[in-house]
Order: structure tokens, then C-alpha cells, then sequence
């Protein structure tokens, strides 16, 4: 049974359409990560779900009762909802404990601060019952606003760029422990960010959105695997493009011919090659004819990979237009080939992806 439901939200702020006609469901514990780029609606999204913004046109629905329609908008402390905002939004004159208690004001008293208590100590934060915010640092905090969201129990948990105040180190950690509390509180969550890696590190199913519309929706692993178009291939980390024209139902590239994917021939492609896709082995010397080579510009160790790019001079025949090619390949573990060195290209196809190109008709 789904616990949160948008219906066909549309909201615009005078010219600007916000959000255009978007629906979502969320589950029980299911957490689900609204992902997209700066303006494309996600916290206008957020704020409808949470009644911090006026419904215009839909419904929201909790546990399958409409809290917000065309007749009624109940207020967010009316929902069961818990929020978690970028900063944290700590109230500075009560103590981390007080904090924590403040939602908890519709309970009998004698309740509060056990339970309060015992959320601290979910996150980690018992021993700081007594501090003050501006006492505490920035991930002592956002565990705080989290444990403060959860104490009342809240079927929906809302949460809006939760990490994006933490420095990258701490902020891996934090994303860890919180997805832990939010898969143990077994609430629905919803999540904004415009971080990709975020996403798929938090999510059971990501919602990419543009312009205030969904583009995909799925696992974040599906989504990466089997994109529906170049902006959702492209969304998730870099990407190597090549362009190359419909020939036979396949498209060609250096390694050899690609399917492609139904588009007519003729049509004008571009092929995204993800940097694992790419496959290198010594060649020795000189290229062979048969076999499929490029020369190493530079090689760097990224930790646990190894990024090296490429140069393919002047591939492709003439009526193609022939194009000088850079790529950049990622190896697992460390390789590092001196530069200049020739390497056999091998491509795995799955992780290649053919969409028209831009203005291709
Ligand atoms: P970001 O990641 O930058 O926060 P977002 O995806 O969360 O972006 P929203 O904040 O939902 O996007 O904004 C969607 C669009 O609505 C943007 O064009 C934004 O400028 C506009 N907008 C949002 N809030 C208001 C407002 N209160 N008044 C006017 N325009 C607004």
C-alpha cells in the first residue's frame, strides 16, 4: 500500500511552470530520491508533499487519504510527515534533547523524553542530550535534525538536500547512517537531491525529473543500465560521445558496428559509450590491421580505478566527416600505460547507448 501519493501535481510561481503534471507513489521503508538539476522542481515537489506550499492542481494523498485537494489543504504539522532540511533548521536557545522533544509536544509529557531519547541514541547522539547546536558540528547536527524528524514517528519522511552542507568525507558517512535509520524507521521517504552518486547510493528508486516533468523512473541500477534517453545516460556520471549515422539498422563506431535500437537508417546518432565500457590490452608496436587501437594521451589513478584517455586520429570515413576522437576509458584497479603507447580497444556493447543526435529528424 503506498503511503505518500502525488496525482497529477502541476504548480507554477506567476510564468514559471514549476511542476508539470507529476505523479509518484511511495511505499512503506521504501526510500525514493528525487533527482534532477537546479530548477527542475524537485523542492517545490517536496514542499506540495509536505503542505509547506499551496496545492494548485492534483492531490496528495496519505495512506491513501487525500490531505491536500481541490477542497482542502491540511497544514504540515496535520500530516504525519517528518522534515529534514539542508540547514538542519536546529532551533539555536534549546538544547540538542529540548530539539528533539519539540515534535514530540502532541504526546503525554512523561513519554517525551524517553522517546527522545531513545532517538538520539539512534543517531548516535545520546552522549549530547545537554549541547547546544552551535556546540556541535555540522554532521552532530544533521544527525539531531534527523533524530528530531523521526522522534513522533512519521509515516513520510521529507527530506531536502539532507548532505549538501557536509564536506565530502563526512558527508559519505552520514549518508550511510542515515539511510540505516531511515530503512529501520520503516517510514516512506522521499529525498531531493541534485547529486547522482547520492542517489544511487540512497535509493530503492530514483525519479529523474527536467523542466518539472519525470524523464525516468526505476532502480537506480536500471535506470544506469537502460536509459530511456541521452539526458538520463548522460545524467549519471560522465560519458564518452561519439557521432555516426543509421546504416542496416546499425551505427558505426571505432570498435566496430552497434545496434541501433530501432532508429531509422539514415538518422543522424549519438553514441554514449559509458568509460567502463571501454576494455584495453597491450598491443606491442604497431597497430594491426583487424584490430581496433588508440594512442594513451595521459593516464591518472582516480583510488580505485584508473581513467585513461584516449585519441583516435581521424576515425571514420569520409562521408561521415571524419572525426578526430578523444575517450576516456575507466579500468578497475590501477593501470597506468606509458603515454603514446598503442592499446587494442575492446567495446562492451551493453553499456552503449544510441540516441538520435540533436535536431536529427
Ligand atoms: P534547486 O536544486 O536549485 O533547489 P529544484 O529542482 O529544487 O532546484 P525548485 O526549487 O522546485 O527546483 O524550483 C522550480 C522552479 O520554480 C525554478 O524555476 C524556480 O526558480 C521556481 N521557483 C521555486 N520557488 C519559487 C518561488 N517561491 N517563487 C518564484 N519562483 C519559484
Amino acid at each position: 500500500m503506498d503511503v505518500l501519493k502525488l496525482e497529477h501535481v502541476s504548480h507554477s510561481f506567476g510564468e514559471v511552470q514549476a511542476l508539470d503534471d507529476l505523479s509518484l507513489s511511495i511505499a512503506a521503508g521504501e526510500l525514493v530520491c528525487l533527482l534532477g538539476p537546479s530548477g527542475c522542481g524537485k523542492t517545490t515537489a517536496l514542499r506540495i508533499a509536505a503542505g509547506l506550499e499551496h496545492l494548485q492542481h492534483g492531490r496528495v494523498l496519505l495512506d491513501g487519504r487525500p490531505v491536500a485537494d481541490a477542497k482542502r489543504d491540511m497544514p504540515p504539522e496535520q500530516r504525519s510527515v517528518g522534515l529534514v532540511f539542508q540547514d538542519y533548521a536546529l532551533f539555536p536557545h534549546l538544547t540538542v534533547l529540548e530539539n528533539v522533544t519539540f515534535g514530540l509536544r502532541k504526546q503525554p509529557a512523561r513519554k517525551r523524553e524517553a522517546r527522545a531519547r531513545e532517538v538520539l541514541d539512534q543517531v548516535g547522539m545520546a552522549d549530547y542530550a545537554e549541547a547546544h547546536p552551535h556546540m556541535l558540528s555540522g554532521g552532530q547536527q544533521q544527525r539531531v535534525a534527523v533524530a528530531r524528524a523521526l522522534a513522533p514517528r512519521p509515516r513520510v519522511m521529507l527530506l531536502d538536500e539532507p548532505f549538501s552542507g557536509l564536506d565530502a568525507a563526512l558527508r559519505n558517512q552520514i549518508r550511510d547512517e542515515t539511510l540505516h535509520v531511515l530503512k529501520e524507521s520503516g517510514a516512506a521517504t522521499l529525498m531531493v537531491t541534485h547529486d547522482p552518486e547520492e542517489a544511487m547510493f540512497m535509493a530503492d528508486r530514483v525519479i529523474l525529473m527536467r523542466a518539472g516533468r519525470i524523464v525516468q523512473a526505476g532502480p537506480p541500477a536500471q535506470l544506469y543500465a537502460a536509459p530511456t534517453d541521452k539526458f538520463v545516460a548522460s545524467f549519471f556520471g560522465d560519458i564518452n560521445r561519439l557521432r555516426g549515422i543509421v546504416r542496416g539498422g546499425r551505427a558505426a563506431t571505432p570498435f566496430g558496428d552497434v545496434d541501433a535500437q530501432g532508429l531509422a537508417d539514415g538518422t543522424e546518432v549519438e553514441i554514449l559509450i559509458r568509460p567502463e565500457a571501454l576494455r584495453l590490452q597491450p598491443l606491442g608496436g604497431e597497430a594491426k590491421p583487424g584490430h581496433h587501437s588508440a594512442r594513451v594521451m595521459a593516464a591518472r589513478l582516480l583510488g580505485r580505478s584508473s581513467m585513461v584517455h584516449l585519441s583516435l586520429d581521424n576515425w571514420g570515413s569520409t562521408d561521415d566527416g571524419g572525426q578526430d576522437v578523444h575517450l576516456h576509458a575507466r579500468i578497475p584497479g590501477r593501470f597506468l600505460p606509458p603515454e603514446n603507447e598503442l592499446l587494442e580497444i575492446h567495446l562492451d556493447r551493453s553499456q552503449t547507448f544510441v540516441f538520435p543526435a540533436e535536431g536529427a529528424r
